[in-house]
C-alpha cells in the first residue's frame, strides 16, 4: 500500500484508531497508516482531506460497472425492505432463484445447478468438496489432484492447498494437502507439459484439474493461451478427470468476454464465481457444476448429501446486487466498454513494447500488466511499489504484485481517464524503461 505517512499531516482520529484496533489483510504490521476513504463514485475515491484518487484495480478485482451505481444501490435497498436476510436450507426467496437460472443461462459449456457461498475462497472449497465428494458417492478412488504451478486459489486451507507454495503459505505448509503442481502451459514448455499431464493420469487416482483459465491473478497477472489450457481440459476429461474453472477473478468480463471459458474449446466442469459476481459490492461466492456431477448427490437417503453451508448462504442482498450487476450488462452494453478499454490497451501496449527495455508488457482484455525482467524480480522487490507511488502522487491506485504492476479498472473508465493513467505510466517509465 502507499505509504501515506510521507507529510507531517496529524492523523485522524478514525485513522488513530484504526492503528490501535484494526488488523488489516496482507498489511505486515505494524502498518503504515491506511488511507480512511470517505466515499467511493463512479471511478474515484475520495480520501478524508478531500483528495480524489482514480481506482485502476477496481477495488481488488470486484468492482465492475463504478462505485455506488444507482441500479446497484437502488436493488439492495429495496431488497433490504423485503427481505435482507433468510435462512436458505428449506427455504428459498426469488432473487437467489432469479439470480441462478441467469448465470446458468450465461455460463459457457452445460451447466446444470448453482450452489451458493461467501467470497471466492468458499467458491473453490465448495468446488474442490463437490468433486471430491462425487467420487466418493459414485464409489470411486480419485483423491489426486492437478493444479498448476503459480495459483492462487484463495486463503482458506483447501484453496491454499491448491495454490502455489510460496511465502504466503508458507507458515502452513506442513498442514496443506499435498497438490501436483503442473507448469503453466507455454508454448516453449507445451510438450513437456501435456508429457507430464499424461504421465500423472497415467497412475489413475487423479481426480480433479483446478485451474485460473487464461489470467493467474495474484501470480503476477501471468497470461496463458486458451487453445493450450483446452488441450488439457480435454485429454483431463478424457480421464474422466473433473476440470475445475476458477473464474473469481477472470468471471464478468475482466478477460474481454463475459467468462475466460468462454474462450476455451473444452469447457470445465465446475465454475467458481465471485468477486465481480455482485458488482464488487456484497460478497457473495457461486460454485455452479454439470449435470452428472450433481446427479450423483441425488438419493433418497441422506448418505449422498453434500454437507456443506454457509450461514449467510445465498444472502438475498447480495443476490438482488448480483441481479442489478447483470442488468446493466444488458441495459448498459457492458461488453462493447470492455472491448473498447481492451482495444484502448492494446494500442497502449504496443506503443510501450517499442520502447520499454526491462519490462515486458502483457495485455489481456481489460487487464493490463507490466513485468519488471530481471532476476531478483519476486513478491518482494521494489519496482513495483515504487510505480504504486508514483502512480498514487498522481491521484491513481494501483496495487502492485512484487515486480509486476497492472491496470484492472472499473468499466465505467472513460477512454480520456484511460489517457490521463497512461500518461502517467509514461512519466514513471521515463525513469524506468
Ligand atoms: C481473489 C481470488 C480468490 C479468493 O477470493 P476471496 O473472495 O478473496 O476469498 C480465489 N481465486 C482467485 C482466482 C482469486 O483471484
Amino acid at each position: 500500500m502507499p505509504n501515506n505517512s510521507t507529510s507531517d499531516m496529524k492523523l485522524s482520529g478514525i485513522v488513530e484508531n484504526d492503528l490501535r484496533f484494526v488488523w488489516h489483510p496482507f498489511t505486515a504490521q505494524p502498518a503504515n497508516p491506511p488511507v480512511n476513504i470517505v466515499s467511493a463514485q463512479a471511478l474515484y475515491y475520495v480520501d478524508e482531506h478531500g483528495k480524489k484518487y482514480i481506482d485502476a484495480i477496481s477495488s481488488w478485482w470486484v468492482n465492475l460497472h463504478g462505485h455506488s451505481h444507482p441500479h446497484i444501490v437502488n436493488a439492495i435497498a429495496e431488497q433490504a425492505s423485503k427481505n435482507a436476510h433468510s435462512i436458505f436450507s428449506g427455504f428459498t426467496h426469488p432473487s437467489a432463484v432469479v439470480l441462478a437460472e441467469r448465470i446458468l443461462q450465461l455460463l459457457p459449456g452445460k451447466m446444470d445447478k448453482v450452489f451458493f457461498s461467501d467470497d471466492g475462497s468458499t467458491a473453490v472449497e465448495v468446488g474442490i468438496k463437490m468433486a471430491v465428494q462425487y467420487f466418493e458417492n459414485r464409489g470411486l478412488r480419485k483423491p489426486g489432484i492437478i493444479a498448476l504451478e503459480n495459483a492462487y486459489h484463495g486463503d482458506t486451507f483447501g484453496s491454499m492447498s491448491v495454490g502455489a507454495r510460496n511465502v504466503f503459505t508458507q507458515a502452513f505448509s506442513q498442514l496443506l494437502f499435498s497438490v501436483n503442481h503442473l507448469p503453466v502451459p507455454t508454448k516453449e514448455n507445451k510438450s513437456s507439459s501435456i508429457e507430464l499431464l499424461n504421465r500423472l493420469l497415467s497412475i489413475g487416482d487423479i481426480g480433479i484439474f483446478i485451474f485460473e483459465p487464461l489470467v493467474q491473478g495474484a501470480g503476477g497477472m501471468k497470461m496463458y493461451e486458451a487453445e493450450l489450457l483446452s488441450e488439457m481440459i480435454e485429454i483431463c476429461k478424457s480421464h474422466g478427470v473433473i476440470c475445475i474453472a476458477d473464474e473469481v477473478m477472470t468471471g464478468f468480463g475482466r478477460t474481454g468476454t463475459m467468462f475466460a471459458s468462454d474462450q476455451l474449446n473444452v469447457k470445465p466442469d465446475i465454475i467458481c464465481l465471485s468477486k465481480g459476481l455482485t458488482g464488487g459490492v456484497m460478497p457473495l461466492g457461486l460454485t455452479a457444476c454439470s449435470k452428472f456431477i450433481y446427479d450423483a448427490f441425488f438419493s433418497v437417503s441422506s448418505d449422498k448429501t453434500f454437507f456443506h453451508g454457509h450461514s449467510f448462504t445465498g444472502n438475498p442482498l447480495a443476490c438482488a446486487a448480483a441481479n442489478a450487476s447483470l442488468d446493466i450488462f444488458e441495459k448498459e452494453n457492458t461488453i462493447e466498454k470492455i472491448k473498447l478499454i481492451e482495444e484502448t490497451h492494446q494500442r497502449f501496449a504496443e506503443k510501450l513494447r517499442g520502447k520499454l527495455i526491462h519490462w515486458e508488457v502483457r495485455c489481456k482484455g481489460t487487464i493490463l500488466a507490466f513485468e519488471y525482467q530481471n532476476e531478483s524480480s519476486g513478491y518482494l522487490s521494489a519496482i513495483g511499489a515504487k510505480a504504486a507511488e508514483f502512480l498514487f502522487r498522481h491521484g491513481i491506485l494501483i496495487r502492485p504484485l512484487g515486480n509486476v504492476y497492472y491496470l484492472l479498472p472499473p468499466y465505467c473508465i472513460t477512454p480520456e481517464e484511460l489517457q490521463y493513467i497512461y500518461s502517467i505510466i509514461e512519466k514513471f517509465h521515463a525513469e524506468y524503461p
